[in-house]
């Protein structure tokens, strides 16, 4: 099952780096507003502007989960100021439909960015904020969490991800 409106692995774009944004306007302030309504479709905690073939600097977020009360963020140009420790997770993302593993990133992270409003900020994440700051900022510099993958168990998902490129140049 694919996710709709989201580009599946395989296809270039999620190799390409994405712009800094230099301006926010409508056209920003509608690609948050179409990512937002694609990652709640899709159930993400995250994405980014790639997956919908936008090449711009701009992530949204959401770890909000039922009675869990988490964060929601539209991230543009972030980037990360500071990290510690290390944390193994399972880890998915919405261009590998049923695909995850187990990914180590750092624990804590500290990250700035600009807000739809065009006011910088900076965040201190952990759990699964401070993974899906990550995630989402690797999207941006066309790096995929299977890039972070040992020999092995890209091994083991190899016939997997082929499958995901046949489908994305179908769609
Ligand atoms: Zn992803």
């Amino acid at each position: 099952m694919t996710n709709k409106g989201v580009i599946i692995f395989g296809d270039p774009v999620l190799r390409k780096k994405a712009l800094q944004v230099a301006k926010i306007d409508d056209r920003i302030r509608d690609l948050s507003a179409r990512m937002f309504e694609v990652m709640k479709k899709a159930r993400g905690v995250g994405l980014a502007a790639n997956q919908v073939g936008a090449l711009e600097r701009l992530v949204v977020i959401d770890t909000n989960r039922g009675e869990t009360k988490g964060h929601c963020f539209t991230l543009i140009n972030p980037e990360i100021i500071g990290a510690k420790g290390g944390v193994k997770l399972e880890e998915g993302c919405l261009s590998f439909p049923d695909v995850s593993a187990e990914v180590e990133r750092p624990e804590k992270i500290g990250f700035a960015a600009t807000g739809l409003d065009g006011k910088k900020f900076e965040f201190e994440a952990e759990g699964i904020l401070a993974r899906a700051v990550q995630h989402e900022i690797d999207h941006l510099n066309g790096v995929l969490f299977i890039d972070h993958l040992g020999i092995t168990k890209k091994m083991l998902l190899k016939k997997q991800l082929e499958e995901l490129k046949k489908l994305s140049k179908k769609s």
